[in-house]
């Protein structure tokens, strides 16, 4: 018997018409937004909202409008045959590829921007990259009008924006978060880690390793916060990375710095998150921490 393979449109009105039927029949629909070159990371977050929905939508678009004029938009990894092999691989049932005329017809003109989250972390060095992200999410939902999207925990400050602006401009979607996977090495599994020569890989492994270190020494009272953090910058820096564009740690809840307040049994639930560059690839990262101070 042959295997039924996911079903491809590419135009939101395709998009449109098989989701309302589905609706109609009463199944429920989830989505996950994606710029392709797939891997395991991708793959999870079908697998995990497959357990909440009837029918999974992935929608492949490399969005012009998140990517800077100096970055690698022409040259970002675009392989849709192995994407759809692996599509079928975890039973996709649809793949949304719409080509960018479909999103941003001529005469496009509206900017969906979200405030204070999308200030600080990866805004600093990648103006306008939010905006971008919330534009292309905001069309991408409200052609699919999924019961359900997932975002990934690899892109912590992307989740926390993107749950905000669901909520503000009451998209009828409920923005869910899935976990971040990582290659067998430690390394956050990325489309962008091809970029990386044996080498540059090596000293990217130092990020994993170094947020460990930090969260150890926070946690267990080793060394003060910022002491720690400082030790783990110059660690990177003295590893091999060109430039560390932040270590922080900060609230998980809304990104905010840390002011909330513990007691001895609850601490506070922080993130500790990274954007450092190696060579000319730019890498992130981020985990979970536990503040007791
Ligand atoms: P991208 O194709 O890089 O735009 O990512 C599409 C979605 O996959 C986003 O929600 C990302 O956060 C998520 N994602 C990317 N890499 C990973 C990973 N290693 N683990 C979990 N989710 C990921």
């Amino acid at each position: 018997m042959k295997k039924p393979s996911v079903q491809i449109v590419r135009t939101k009105k395709d998009l449109r018409t098989q989701v309302t039927e589905w609706h109609m029949s009463g199944l429920k629909v989830g989505m996950v937004p994606t710029m392709g070159a797939l891997h395991h990371g991708h793959l999870s977050l079908i697998r995990e909202i497959q357990k909440h929905v009837d029918k999974v939508v992935v929608s492949i678009f490399v969005n012009p409008k998140q990517f800077g004029p100096n970055e690698d938009f022409d040259k970002y990894p675009r392989s849709e045959t192995t994407d759809i092999i692996k599509l079928n691989e975890v039973k996709t049932d649809l793949l949304y590829a719409p080509d960018v005329g479909e999103i941003y017809p001529d005469g496009f003109l509206t900017i969906v921007s979200v405030a204070k989250i999308t200030e600080g972390l990866c805004a600093a060095k990648r103006p306008g990259h939010f905006d971008g992200v919330t534009t292309v999410v905001t069309k991408l939902l409200l052609q699919c009008l999924p019961d359900v999207a997932l975002f990934g925990e690899k892109d912590f400050q992307q989740y926390t924006v993107l749950k905000q602006m669901a909520k503000d401009l009451d998209i009828p979607t409920e923005v869910m978060c899935g976990k971040l996977i990582r290659d067998e090495d430690g390394l956050a599994t990325s489309s962008r880690n091809i970029y990386l020569s044996a080498e540059e890989r090596q000293i990217a492994l130092e990020i994993p390793k170094t947020l460990k270190q930090i969260i150890s020494e926070i946690e267990e009272g080793k060394l003060p916060l910022q002491e720690a953090l400082d030790k783990g910058n110059q660690h990177l820096i003295d590893s091999g990375f060109k430039e560390v564009q932040y270590l922080e740690i900060r609230q998980s809840d809304d990104l905010e710095p840390l002011t909330q307040t513990f007691t001895e049994t609850s601490p506070i639930l922080a993130r500790i998150l990274v954007a450092a560059v190696v060579g000319k690839t730019r890498l992130i990262d981020n985990m979970p921490i536990k503040i007791y101070f």
